[in-house]
């Protein structure tokens, strides 16, 4: 009875109605991130009635979220997002079982975490976890809701690959790193967050009780300066490498290496340890003694490898195993696909002590691109 009054906004719609606030009590939805998008999806994710809420989010309140993410408050300041707006939601409604995930998503937990929900609401901020989400959910056929902020803009669709594109047909490869600043290095408008969340959230219930057309196959492109709403149809890409006719991804990939994430201790080992492919031909015209490793996996070497490489996949270097067999005589020259992989060896190999070893800028590609274009690319 009380469920009754909670929600009889929801039961006097004629089109959700009992059966519809029904299915929003049995549904299971999972948010990727308690942060700008996740603030409002999950109040009203919750308000909403729906029954299961999962939060996956590791990082902590800080100062600077306020201005945004308004699940949380300045007494939660220094406490795990993910506790925090589980407070917010017992007091939004009591009636919702949330599940914390206090972690960061990666590929060990992905489909462990989302194997346990229905739908999955995406309010990441990052490339990388952004193909992780959209990898993960095709790979197991579940539709997610997507959504992003920058600034003044905002953009948001579902992604469902047995019914339309993937995040992929529509952005194959991630910006170069560096191109698109991030919200904490180019800000954003708080109020933006309310705006797409809600377009989030709008879709989520609609997917769950089955009412009104989905924003399948449609992009919305919001534009807060001009306050314009735009939809914009974005078809599935038959060549897409995930949902495609002839898929070449198949599995979780290494999605750091892909959208150029460099950790910061790989930035370290790399700063004044970094050659062009240029100079590293250089190296070669003048007759140089140095021993270059490729250490990205045995398929990309056969596809494609610089003369006089010798591979050895990262894992090896990372781990350990491989650091006997390198000469102590020779500077060792690390190159990988694009410069990512390669700079997280270095610094593994600079901590075990091979101080003069240095990295190729741009991996393979460079390589190809400005000393060879003859060979083949992937
Ligand atoms: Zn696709």
């Amino acid at each position: 009875m009380d469920e009754v009054r909670r929600y009889s906004r929801h039961l006097i719609i004629p089109d959700v109605a009992m059966d519809g606030q029904k299915r929003l009590k049995n549904a299971r939805v999972l948010c990727v991130g308690a942060g700008g998008l996740g603030s409002p999806a999950l109040m009203y994710l919750a308000a909403a009635g729906v029954g299961t809420l999962g939060i996956v989010e590791f990082d902590t309140v800080d100062e600077s979220n306020l201005q945004r993410q308004i699940i949380h408050g300045q007494s939660d300041i220094g406490r795990p997002k993910a506790e925090s707006a589980a407070a917010t939601i017992r007091e939004i409604n009591p009636l919702v079982n949330v599940v914390i995930h206090n972690t960061a998503l990666d590929n060990d937990n992905v489909f462990e975490i989302f194997g346990q929900y229905d739908l999955i609401v995406d309010g990441t901020d990052n490339f990388a976890t952004r193909y992780l989400v959209n990898d993960a959910a095709v790979l197991l056929g579940k539709p997610y809701v997507w959504g992003s902020i920058y600034r003044f803009d905002g953009q948001a669709s579902v992604f469902w690959a047995e019914h339309g594109p993937c995040y992929r047909c529509l952005y194959p490869e991630p910006p170069p790193p560096g191109m698109v600043p991030s919200c904490a290095e180019g800000g954003v408008l708080g109020v933006l967050c309310a705006s797409i969340g809600s377009i989030q959230v709008t879709e989520a219930i609609k997917l769950l009780t089955g009412v009104g057309e989905p924003l399948v196959g449609r992009l919305m492109v919001y534009d807060a300066l001009e306050m314009t709403y735009r939809s914009v149809k974005v078809r599935k890409d038959p060549d897409c490498a995930l949902c495609g006719e002839n898929p070449t991804i198949t599995g979780l990939i290494d999605y750091d290496d892909f959208c150029g994430a460099v950790s910061a201790e790989a930035q370290e080992a790399a700063d004044g340890a970094t050659i062009t492919a240029a100079e590293l031909k250089e190296m070669f015209d003048a007759g140089k003694e140095f021993y270059l490793v490729d250490v990205r996996e045995q398929a990309e070497y056969e596809i494609v490898r610089i003369p006089g490489s010798v591979l050895i996949p990262k894992g090896e270097i990372l781990n350990g195993s491989a650091l006997a067999t390198l000469p102590q005589d020779r500077q060792i020259v690390l190159h990988c696909k694009s410069g990512v992989r390669s700079a997280e060896a270095l610094a593994a190999l600079k901590a075990a002590g091979f101080k003069d070893s240095v990295h190729v800028q741009g991996g393979v590609l460079a390589w190809v691109n400005t000393v060879d274009p003859s060979l083949p690319t992937y």
